[in-house]
C-alpha cells in the first residue's frame, strides 16, 4: 500500500486525549485533499463477522463491517451515537475519525472456513458504508469480497458509493457460484439538497449509474430510497421525480424509508435545519415531538404514494441483463425504518 505524504504516530497508552480505543491503535493522518483534516485509526479487530441480536427484528443475522464513523457525513444519518461508545462524538467526530479494522478481510476468511460457521447469508453496509472514502486506500472490501467468493457464501451490499464499481469483478466472480445483490441508497435527486445534506458522498445520479451498470452486469440492485425528508423532498412532483430517475436506472426493487431521528443524529439534524431552514422547525418538532419516527399515518401516506409511483414507472420490471449461474435464493426482506441507519 503507497501512502502519499502520510503522518504517522502511534497512539500513546497513556494520554488522556487519545480515545480509549485508540491507545496502541496506530492513527494515520494525509495530506491529500481527499482526507485532509481526517484521522484515521488502525486497529485489529478480533472477530469481524457479527451476529445480530436477536431482539434487533433486522431481516439478516450477520453482518461484517470494515470501519467505524462515515466520511458519506449524511447530516442526518443514525449510526452517529455509535461513534460515542467509542469515546468520540455523534458530529464532526463521527465524519472525521474513521476505525479500520486493518485485519478484517484475514479475519473473514478465518471465520467463514470455520467449521462452525452455517454459511448464513452476510449484510454489508448496515452500519456504516462499507464504500466510504477510506476504502479507497484500504481496499478490505476487495479482501472480504474475495473470501466470500472462495467460500461460495451469499452475501449482500448496501452503499452510497460508487465505489463498489471497482470490485465488480469479484462481484460477478461470487455471483457465480453464490447469491449476491446490492441497494444502493438515494432518498432524493435534487442536487442543492445532496450537497447541503449528504455533503461526501457522490452524486446521487452517480449513485444511480452504478445501480444501472451493476444490473447490466448481473448483479440484482435495488434503492433504498431513503431518507424521505419530510417538507423537503416528500412533495408529490419531488417524489414522482425521484421515483422516475430510480425507474429509469433499472432499480429491481425500491423501499421508501421516512427520515427518523435517533438521539445523536436528532440534535445533528435540528441544528442543520434551524441553520438553513428554521421555519420548519416547529413543523419538525411536531412530527418528532414524540420520539425518532413520524407519525404512522405520514409513514404510510409518503409508502403508499412511493408505492403507487414505482408500480406506475415500472420499477421492478426490468431484470438484470446477465442471468448468473446460482438461481437466487428468497432475499432477505426489504429493510424497515427501524431496521437500518440511512444509508
Ligand atoms: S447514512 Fe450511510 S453513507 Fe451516510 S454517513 Fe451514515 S453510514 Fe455513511
Amino acid at each position: 500500500m503507497r501512502w502519499d505524504n502520510l503522518r504517522l504516530t502511534a497512539a500513546g497508552q497513556d494520554d488522556p486525549a487519545v480515545p480509549l480505543f485508540a491507545r496502541g491503535a496506530v492513527t494515520r493522518t494525509f495530506d491529500t485533499p481527499e482526507f485532509r483534516g481526517m484521522t484515521f485509526y488502525e486497529i485489529r479487530a478480533k472477530s469481524i463477522i457479527n451476529r445480530v441480536p436477536g431482539a434487533s427484528r433486522v431481516p439478516f443475522e450477520y453482518t461484517i463491517n470494515p470501519y467505524r464513523g462515515c466520511s458519506h457525513s449524511c447530516i442526518y444519518c443514525f449510526a452517529r451515537k455509535t461513534h460515542e461508545y467509542l469515546d468520540l462524538d455523534a458530529g464532526a467526530d463521527f465524519d472525521s475519525k474513521i476505525v479500520v479494522k486493518v485485519n478484517a478481510a484475514e479475519l473473514a476468511r478465518g471465520e467463514l472456513a470455520a467449521p462452525r460457521w452455517g454459511g448464513h447469508h452476510v449484510a454489508m453496509g448496515t452500519n456504516v458504508d462499507c464504500y466510504q472514502r477510506a476504502e479507497g486506500r484500504y481496499k478490505l472490501m476487495r479482501g472480504i469480497l474475495a473470501a466470500l467468493r472462495d467460500a461460495a457464501n451469499p452475501f449482500s451490499i448496501l452503499t452510497k458509493g460508487t465505489l463498489i464499481l471497482r470490485d465488480l469483478d469479484l462481484l460477478t466472480e461470487a455471483a457465480d457460484v453464490t447469491d449476491v445483490s446490492a441497494s444502493v441508497s438515494v432518498g432524493f435527486t435534487d442536487p442543492g439538497l445532496w450537497r447541503a445534506v449528504e455533503p461526501g458522498t457522490p452524486d446521487p445520479r452517480r449513485r444511480l449509474e452504478t445501480c444501472a451498470t451493476l444490473n447490466d452486469n448481473g448483479i440484482a440492485c435495488g434503492v433504498l430510497m431513503a431518507p424521505i425528508l419530510p417538507y423537503l423532498t416528500d412533495s408529490p412532483a419531488q417524489l414522482e421525480r425521484t421515483v422516475k430517475e430510480i425507474a429509469a436506472a433499472g432499480a429491481t426493487h425500491l423501499a421508501p424509508i421516512v427520515l427518523h431521528l435517533r438521539p445523536g443524529a436528532r440534535e445533528w439534524w435540528l441544528g442543520w435545519l434551524s441553520r438553513e431552514h428554521p421555519r420548519l422547525v416547529p413543523r419538525y418538532l411536531e412530527l418528532y415531538g414524540r420520539g425518532a419516527y413520524a407519525p404512522k399515518a405520514y409513514q404510510q401516506r409518503i409508502t403508499a404514494q412511493v408505492e403507487e409511483l414505482a408500480a406506475r414507472h415500472g420499477v421492478g420490471r426490468a431484470t438484470p441483463a446477465m442471468s448468473r449461474r446460482v438461481p437466487p435464493r428468497p432475499a432477505p426482506a426489504a429493510p424497515q425504518p427501524e431496521q437500518l441507519r440511512l444509508l
